[in-house]
């Protein structure tokens, strides 16, 4: 199976081509037609290195309003290097989609650059919990119309104590549509968050 097969943006698959990808990873090849069809909710068991970020990048890129200049995406991660690899890889796919603009948002950097930046316009915030919820608290972000959350290595976000900062992002995105979740692992407190914020999720595990 190739990217062309996958029904993405004709963009995105010029992107990935010249990056170098040839074919799909199978948490891409599973995850992207599902979460193109439209699947609100989606748990992806995968490890780091397995192609997760493009699993759920490509769709988010094919599926957001371009002309429409309001976070409607937002990706959570546990780390500012997390943070700075995903904004790096969505930078890389978005090359011919110009009107996409992302922003990276992680504590020990300037909160003034990050508040210009999503002033500017972004479409997509990527953002590690402590400093999202510094500027949601500032009303400097305004997550009114994000209809796609991710939550991104949600298990080491639990083992770093951000439980309840996941709790107050989900609740405080109130037109949330769709919530996808990616976690190597599925212990109890996972399950406990995806039970009371997910319906009906799908569940892919490669
Ligand atoms: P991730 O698991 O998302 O951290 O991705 C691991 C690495 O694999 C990243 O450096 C990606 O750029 C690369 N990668 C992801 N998907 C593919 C693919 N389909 N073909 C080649 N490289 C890929």
């Amino acid at each position: 199976i190739t990217f062309e097969q996958l029904g993405l943006d004709d963009r995105l698959v010029k992107a990935t081509s010249e990056l170098g990808y040839i074919h799909p990873t199978p948490i891409q090849e599973q995850a992207i037609p599902v979460l193109l069809s439209g699947t609100k909710d989606l748990i992806g068991l995968a490890q780091t290195g397995t192609g997760k970020t493009a699993a759920f990048s490509l769709p988010l890129l094919s599926i957001l309003k371009e002309d429409k200049k309001y976070p409607q995406a937002l990706i959570v991660c546990p780390t500012r290097e997390l943070c700075l690899q995903i904004v790096k890889e969505i930078v890389g796919f978005k090359k011919f989609m110009k009107e996409i603009n992302v922003v990276a948002v992680y504590g020990g950097a300037s909160i003034s650059l990050q508040i210009r930046d999503i002033k500017r316009g972004v479409q997509v915030i990527v953002a590690t919990p402590g400093r999202l919820i510094d500027l949601i608290e500032r009303k400097a972000v305004n997550l009114e119309k994000i209809q796609y959350v991710v939550l991104d290595e949600a298990d080491e976000m639990l083992n770093m104590g951000f439980q309840d900062d996941i709790e107050f992002i989900l609740n405080n995105t109130p037109i949330r549509e769709s919530t996808w979740l990616f976690s190597a692992t599925m212990p109890p407190a996972i399950r406990k968050v995806s039970k009371k914020y997910m319906d009906n999720p799908v569940e892919i595990t490669v």
